[in-house]
């Protein structure tokens, strides 16, 4: 169905029903140029870097070329919308290459983020900004070398075109460099996949759309009927939880946790507004559209993610003849949310176990962390280095953003400290052991806003050496990585309020 269009851009909003995604030829671009690409993916999907840096890869990789086997397609999902359900959506900007298998068999899917505009573009280009493309292609690899599921990234090509967006420069928009992403996942469905026909009653649509996803994503689950569907659910669930837990063990916030920015494999998707936590603050959100009621800052993402699943859950009803499987599936969040908790404090903490008592002295730990303005990553990561025998903050000179908020905690903070060490004293854990937990479970490095924004202002000046240096030292975020110690400084005084490095907007 042809809806009214745009009058302005002449662009029409089109209601793709019985359906689940519609082909659809990548729009070519004017001088496609390989910004950089990722050799972990090339080298996963067994791709010679040879061609990763020929001209042809990034013909291939901005959509100006199709090789063999490429059937282009964009699917339609709908989503709930800070709270709210906002209809059919869809890849507006995301184009489908198709699937690769790699030289371990293991199945990948392309996807061509910003390669042009689909039936589900509504009155948007279909396009991305370099700024935003490069944060998904440097985020996306880092969190894969941090343990956290994603979605991943081969690839950013410019596309030596310009898209207009919201950086204004003397009242006008400014024309800002375009890029495309290809991203790379085992599957993009998303919950909202299953909301869209769900919205519409189209049962056998939704029925179709599971049957695939069970039988091409979650192919070791075995069982018939509503048993199977209920181990999907509740392993859906899971996911979802372990992926949120580690977001929280790593300070990630998503900025935006639509329904349709949630995978049905629990890999972290769509790096919008993304922001990575400085000085600890559970109610700190990047996005600037969600400035006032702040759903998804990084405190709430766990019960957001349960809201999620509940949307999912709602969804997918009319395929159970009772709730009950599909609570059982909620409660299974619940439990593996509380078991990844349990499991983050103690390594975080350098414990062998995480007792009762261990919960209390993390949210102790976190209300100081967050009284003091303590930058979340220098702290955890010096807290492996205290002497149990004389805690003390020396050494944490680095952590502390203010010094009058740090005064407000001192005394506090010590006394948490010497608790903490007593603690550790009785814990059976041998303390080399315990440095190697805490070691791997505190990165040093992560993708702090301002890193990424000076990556972005080099890359605006056609320097890509920063992205590439991020890139390599985010393949190894928990390791020392001697005279690279300066990327892992706090935010600088200088990024605390610019554009870019503390708050963005949606989508770009
Ligand atoms: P997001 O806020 O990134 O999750 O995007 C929400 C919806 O808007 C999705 O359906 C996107 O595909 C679509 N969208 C975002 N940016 C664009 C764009 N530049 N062109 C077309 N669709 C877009
Ligand atoms: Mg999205
Ligand atoms: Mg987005």
């Amino acid at each position: 169905t042809r809806l009214p269009g745009d009058p302005e851009t002449g662009r029409h909003v089109r209601a793709v029903e019985g359906a689940l995604w519609s082909p659809v030829a990548p729009e070519p671009v004017a001088a496609p140029r390989m910004l950089a690409w990722s050799a972990d993916m090339a080298g996963r999907l067994g791709l010679d870097p040879a061609w990763m840096s020929s001209a042809a890869a990034a013909e291939v990789l901005a959509g100006n070329r199709l090789l063999e086997g490429m059937a282009p397609f964009a699917s339609n999902y709908g989503g709930h919308q800070f709270g709210h359900w906002a209809g059919q959506l869809g890849d507006g900007r995301a184009i489908g290459l198709g699937e690769v298998l790699d030289p371990g068999g293991h199945r990948w899917e392309l996807q061509l983020k910003g390669a042009g505009s689909t039936p589900y573009s509504r009155s948007a280009d279909g396009r991305a900004v370099l700024r935003s493309s490069l944060r998904e292609f440097l985020c996306s690899e880092a969190m894969h070398h941090l343990g956290v599921p994603t979605t991943r990234a081969l690839s950013l090509v410019g596309t030596g075109e310009p898209v207009v967006r919201d950086m204004f420069y003397d009242g006008h928009p400014a024309p800002e460099p375009g890029a495309v992403v290809c991203r790379v996942a085992p599957s993009f469905i998303r919950f909202g996949h299953f909301e869209l026909p769900a919205s519409r009653g189209d049962v056998d649509l939704l029925r179709t759309l599971v049957d695939f996803c069970i039988a091409r994503d979650f192919p070791h689950l075995h069982g018939t009927g509503e048993a199977l569907l209920g181990d999907w659910f509740g392993e859906v669930c899971e996911r979802t939880a372990v992926m949120v837990a580690h977001w929280m063990r790593v300070g990630f916030v998503h900025g935006v946790m639509n329904t349709d920015n949630m995978s049905i494999l629990g890999l972290t998707i769509d790096y919008g507004p993304y922001g990575w936590i400085d000085d600890f603050d559970p109610d700190w959100t990047p996005n600037t559209t969600d400035r006032q009621h702040r759903r998804y800052r990084f405190g709430q993402q766990p019960q957001v993610a349960y809201w999620n699943l509940s949307r999912l859950a709602g969804a997918l009803s009319p395929l159970f003849g009772g709730h009950e499987a599909l609570q059982a599936g909620l409660r299974r969040f619940v439990e593996a949310y509380g078991a990844a908790d349990r499991g983050n404090t103690a390594a975080k903490l350098g414990l062998s176990a995480c007792r009762d008592e261990d919960v209390d002295l993390m949210q102790a730990l976190r209300d100081l962390l967050k009284a003091g303005e303590v930058d979340m990553t220098l702290f955890f990561r010096q807290l492996a280095d205290i002497d149990p025998d004389a805690p003390s903050l020396d050494g944490f000179d680095d952590a502390f953003y203010d010094a009058s908020r740090r005064a407000s905690v001192e005394g506090a903070l010590g006394e948490w400290l010497r608790t903490y060490a007593a603690r550790v004293a009785g814990d059976p854990l041998p303390a080399e052991h315990r440095k190697a937990l805490m070691d791997a479970a505190n990165p040093q490095y992560v993708l702090r806003n301002y890193l990424a924004q000076e990556a972005i202002d080099l890359a605006h000046g056609g320097d890509m050496s920063r992205t590439e240096a991020l890139l390599a030292l985010l393949s190894h975020p928990y390791d020392a990585q001697p005279g690279r110690e300066g990327f892992a400084r706090r935010r600088p005084d200088w990024a605390r309020d610019r554009a870019g490095c503390s708050m963005l907007s949606c989508s770009s």
